[in-house]
This record gives structure tokens, C-alpha cells and sequence, in this order.
């Protein structure tokens, strides 16, 4: 499908963009365009345009506002050294975006939407993507029903768009071990449910256990089995790995309940040739603990595409905690694995990159 290319009359000036992108913090600001494309019974996909970066007009019957049909994606672009820009795995993020369009009764994107979109976005906004440290330009593809209708039915019209924000480091102090609060009174995602899909309802459904996170001093929330209360999943919105002293790398199994990161994929491959062996396996919050008080587990980190990989310094739970705020080598020694393939600073082997522009 065609990308018609409305150009934005009034793009921020030269001084307000190198000023944002001085310190762009992340997800603040945004650049001057956007991507939306309309889905409706009968006429599918049509309506693809770039546009000028503004609000939408919404009816407030919308289905999205009321029954949250609503999926999302993340993923970065990257500047490299010689001035051009890269993507890394976006079909892996067109694939997940269309098996979460699937179980939220959604219709699938064609991959070529998807990607195309990005690139275009990129391209007319390329000087919104900082360079060096690790800057980039996050790019946050969705999709909601915007139907007007109250009847609970999947809907029979969506909006695809696509927005772009200049992001810095996404802990803005630079890289330090987080605390982890170990949530006892609600779930994220149950067997049957939506956990494995990149949807809005599981972050609004996440937010109480934040908030109870940030009161006991920590920055993020670990999520266990909904069933047995017992097994590790993930945090809100990063998956977990598990470093051991035997030079396992242990990362629990999707099974339908957790979301299949990006980088969690990527660490499963790039695990052998940092010397290190990766599995798929059940960890229970009693191996963790215990583990980390015997030195059986050496390092425990977080990783998604937003702060790539962060060392969980310790595990907090009511009345206790474990851990301390070292930061692990093998977790230092990954993450930089990982950006140095990202900002094309390392042979991308796997050809998991993807020039933009
Ligand atoms: C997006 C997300 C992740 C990380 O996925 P990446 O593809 O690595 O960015 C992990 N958990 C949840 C719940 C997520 O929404």
C-alpha cells in the first residue's frame, strides 16, 4: 500500500529540536510527523499517510475508550557512526504486533505496512534522531478500535499509527542495579489471559502493583505465576535473566503468560558466544532467593528494548529482601554486546539490522 506524505507547514525550528534533543529524556517529546492508516470492514487497509505530528479527533463512543481494544509495539532507531540510521529486528516486532492483534480480535497489519511505515517516519523526521551515548529515536507503533459503538463485539474499524520520540538513556543517572519489588497481591497475566500480548490493559492493570513498588523504595514490579504464586515471570514491562555461577544464563519460558521480549530473544542467541549457556527453565522465588544468598546465582538483570539491559541489584518482598547494588560483569558485558551490534559498532552476524536511512 501507498504512503502518501503529507509534510508537516509548521516543523519545530532547528534551535527547539537541537534544544530537546540536548536532553531528551524519554518518551517527552516528539517529532514533527506521524504515521496513521485506517482499518474497516470491507475497505481493509487504506488511508496510509505520514502527517503532521497532533491530536486526533476521537468519538467518545470509541470502542478503545471503553473496552481497551488497544495493542502496542517498541522499538528503537539507531544512528551510527557515519550518520545513517538503523532499526534493529523490526519484522520480529511486525510478527509480535500481528499475534497480539490476533488475540485481541484485531486485524492483522500487513508486514509491509508495518515497516514501511517506520521507515518513512524515520526518513522525514531523521533529524529528530540524536546521535552518540545512547541516544535514539524510540518508535511506539499501536492500534485501537475506533468504532463508535457500545456493543461488546470486536470492532469493525481501527486506527494504525505510528509516533516517534527522541529518547536518552532511560535511567537517566546512567546504569545502576534497580529494586525490585516482589508482588504478592495481584497478577499480571493469568493462563488463558492476555500476558503474552503487548496490550494496554496489562500495563493499566500493573499500575496498583507500581505504585505499591515505589512506595516500599523500588523501581520496578516482579510478577509471579497468577496459579501457584510460586514461579518468576517477569517485571511490568522487562523480562528477567538469571545469571549462575556453572555459567548458565536462565530466563523463564514464555508459556502463553509472558511477553516474548525482543531482547530477551536476542540474549538467547547471542548467550553462546559470550561464553555462556542459555536455558529456557522455571525459576521459583525460592531459588532466587536462596541462590543468591549461596552464590549459586551471581547476577540477576532486566531487559527490554526501552533500557536494553538493567542489573537488579536486589529482590524486596514484605518483610525481607536479597541481593546487594553491585553491578555484575557478565550483565555489563551483555549489555554492551548488545549496543555495541545496535549502534553498528560490532559485525551484525545474525543480521538483525535494518537501515532506515
Ligand atoms: C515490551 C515488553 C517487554 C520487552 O520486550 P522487548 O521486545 O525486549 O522490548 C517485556 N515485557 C513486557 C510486559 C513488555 O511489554
Amino acid at each position: 500500500m501507498e504512503i502518501s506524505i503529507k509534510p508537516n507547514p509548521a516543523c519545530a525550528s532547528q534551535e527547539a529540536r537541537n534544544q530537546i534533543l540536548a536532553a531528551p529524556g524519554f518518551g517527552k517529546f516528539f517529532t514533527d510527523h506521524m504515521v496513521s492508516a485506517t482499518w474497516s470492514q470491507g475497505r481493509g487497509w487504506h488511508d496510509a499517510q505520514v502527517m503532521p505530528y497532533g491530536p486526533i479527533a476521537m468519538d467518545p463512543a470509541s470502542a478503545v475508550l471503553h473496552y481497551a481494544q488497544e495493542i502496542f509495539e517498541g522499538l528503537k532507531a539507531y544512528r551510527h557512526a557515519d550518520g545513517s540510521v538503523w532499526s534493529f529486528r523490526p519484522q520480529a516486532n511486525a510478527l509480535r504486533f500481528n499475534r497480539s492483534a490476533a488475540r485481541l480480535a484485531m486485524p492483522e497489519v500487513p508486514e509491509a505496512l508495518f515497516l514501511d511505515s517506520i521507515r518513512e517516519l524515520v526518513k522525514i523526521d531523521a533529524a529528530w534522531v540524536p546521535g552518540g551515548g545512547e541516544n535514539s529515536m524510540y518508535l511506539r507503533p499501536f492500534m485501537f478500535a475506533s468504532e463508535a459503538f457500545l456493543g461488546v463485539r470486536p470492532a469493525n474499524e481501527y486506527k494504525f499509527m505510528v509516533i516517534a520520540s527522541p529518547v536518552g538513556a532511560y535511567f537517566s543517572g546512567g546504569v545502576k542495579p534497580v529494586k525490585i519489588w516482589l508482588s504478592s497481591n495481584y497478577a499480571r497475566a493469568a493462563f488463558g489471559g492476555t500476558g503474552a500480548a503487548k496490550c494496554g490493559g496489562n500495563y493499566a492493570a500493573g499500575l496498583l502493583a507500581q505504585m505499591e513498588a515505589s512506595e516500599r523504595g523500588c523501581e520496578q514490579v516482579c510478577f509471579v505465576d497468577a496459579t501457584e504464586h510460586k514461579w518468576i515471570e517477569e517485571l511490568g514491562g522487562m523480562n528477567l535473566y538469571f545469571v549462575f555461577k556453572d555459567g548458565t544464563l536462565v530466563t523463564p519460558p514464555t508459556k502463553g503468560t509472558i511477553l516474548e521480549g525482543i531482547t530477551r530473544g536476542s540474549l538467547l542467541a547471542l548467550a553462546g558466544e559470550q561464553g555462556l549457556k542459555p536455558v529456557e527453565r522455571a525459576i521459583s522465588v525460592d531459588e532466587w532467593r536462596s541462590g543468591v544468598s549461596s552464590g549459586a546465582i551471581t547476577e540477576v538483570f532486566a531487559c527490554g528494548t526501552a533500557a536494553v539491559i538493567t542489573p537488579v541489584g536486589k529482590l524486596v518482598w514484605e518483610g525481607g529482601s536479597v541481593g546487594d547494588e553491585k553491578m555484575g560483569e557478565i550483565t555489563l558485558r551483555l549489555r554492551n554486546a548488545l549496543l555495541d551490534i545496535q549502534y553498528g559498532r560490532a559485525p551484525d552476524k545474525h543480521g538483525w539490522m535494518s537501515k532506515l536511512c
